[in-house]
């Protein structure tokens, strides 16, 4: 029997239609395998090319190598920081001068180093880079939100083959934001508790949907969820800001977020990906009602006419299918060899 399913964090419905359920397998890719060289030399993002970026706004040195993440601004930025975010209001029509920061974050020097072929501390020291640019934009007063997040592959956006993440900072807070803020506030008064600690705990309680979990962390996926196989990363303890994230709790994040990717990668064979972090504002840091988190998303199926037409989404995996199917997926293979390298 098909099922509708509310999103706690939103309240939006989808439909999770079993009759035409696929079992997870039959989402796989089945792409060639495609192995990737270390080195392009035509690639902006590859060492020896620096000169062909914008000039860079940070770099991480370690070990022997002039540098293992650096971050450079979008050459093709959606928004820029040389205007000023002025608004103005003519009749019906609201505008705001287009401000704002677009950077890219190489994450790697390795043009073959998607995040499951990273070894964890690598992979610990782009999150440190993103908490190092979230938290610096953060403090500038005129930006309102900033999004991290990682396109892999043409169906999810990327122009460009070398790993890479970007950060957008805008002026003003999306609607889809500002729905989960007003979401989050209006469970903290009815309740007294944040909406997203009380969902967790009663998650982990059920583990139908638990991919994988660790100190800090739980990977899961989602009981509405609108696409298949679409996985949050929850922190364990209640922070509001990613920018808050201590150390410790990075080194471990970095562990579950390969683990997972390595799943989706081994398991539905290498599909396209994109995975955001989605966070209060900086100033957010010690709000009870707000709770960051990671959303992975594999771009396994294509938006049609219902979608647009109703923004409610239909899904033919069942979310439990997809935790089961994942928990079972074997990933030391991979792990183990980024850990050799
Ligand atoms: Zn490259
Ligand atoms: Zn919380």
């Amino acid at each position: 029997m098909p099922e509708l399913r509310q999103n706690f964090f939103t309240k939006e419905w989808v439909i999770i239609a079993t009759e035409r359920a696929k079992r997870p397998e039959e989402l796989a890719t089945h792409r060639a395998a495609q192995t990737q060289p270390s080195f392009v030399e035509s690639c902006p993002f590859c060492p020896g090319n620096e000169s062909k970026t914008p000039p860079e706004v940070m770099r991480t040195p370690y070990g022997g190598e002039p540098w293992t993440v650096r971050v450079i601004p979008n050459k093709f930025a959606a928004l820029s920081s040389d205007v000023q975010p002025v608004r103005s209001l003519q009749h019906l029509r609201r505008r705001v001068d287009g401000f704002g920061f677009h950077e890219v974050i190489v994450d790697s020097p390795d043009h073959a180093g998607f995040f499951p072929f990273l070894p964890d501390e690598h992979i610990a020291s782009v999150l440190r880079v993103y908490r190092e640019r979230y938290n610096a934009l953060s403090r500038d007063r005129r930006v309102a939100h900033i999004t991290i997040f990682k396109n892999h592959g043409l169906d999810a956006g990327a122009s460009l083959q070398h790993p890479h993440s970007q950060l957008i900072a805008t002026p003003v807070i999306p609607s889809q934001v500002r729905h989960r803020l007003y979401e989050a506030l209006r469970h903290y008064d009815d309740v007294g508790e944040c909406m997203f600690c009380h969902m967790v705990e009663r998650e982990i309680g059920d583990e139908t949907r638990i991919v994988c979990k660790s100190e800090n962390f739980v990977a899961m996926e989602v009981f509405a969820s609108p696409t298949p196989f679409a996985t949050h990363i929850f922190p364990l303890r209640h922070m509001a800001s990613f920018g808050d994230i201590s150390d410790l709790e990075i080194n471990d994040l970095a562990r579950v977020l390969r683990t997972l990717l390595a799943k989706i990668y081994v398991g539905l064979e290498n599909p396209d990906l994109n995975f955001t972090v989605r966070s209060g504002p900086a100033e957010y840091a010690g709000a009870r009602h707000f709770h960051w988190y990671m959303s992975v998303i594999p771009r396994l199926t294509r938006v049609a006419g219902f979608e647009l037409g109703s923004g409610m989404f239909i899904n033919t995996v069942l979310p439990e299918a997809a935790a089961e199917f994942l928990r079972k997926v074997s990933v030391e293979k991979v792990l183990g060899a980024a850990a050799g390298k």
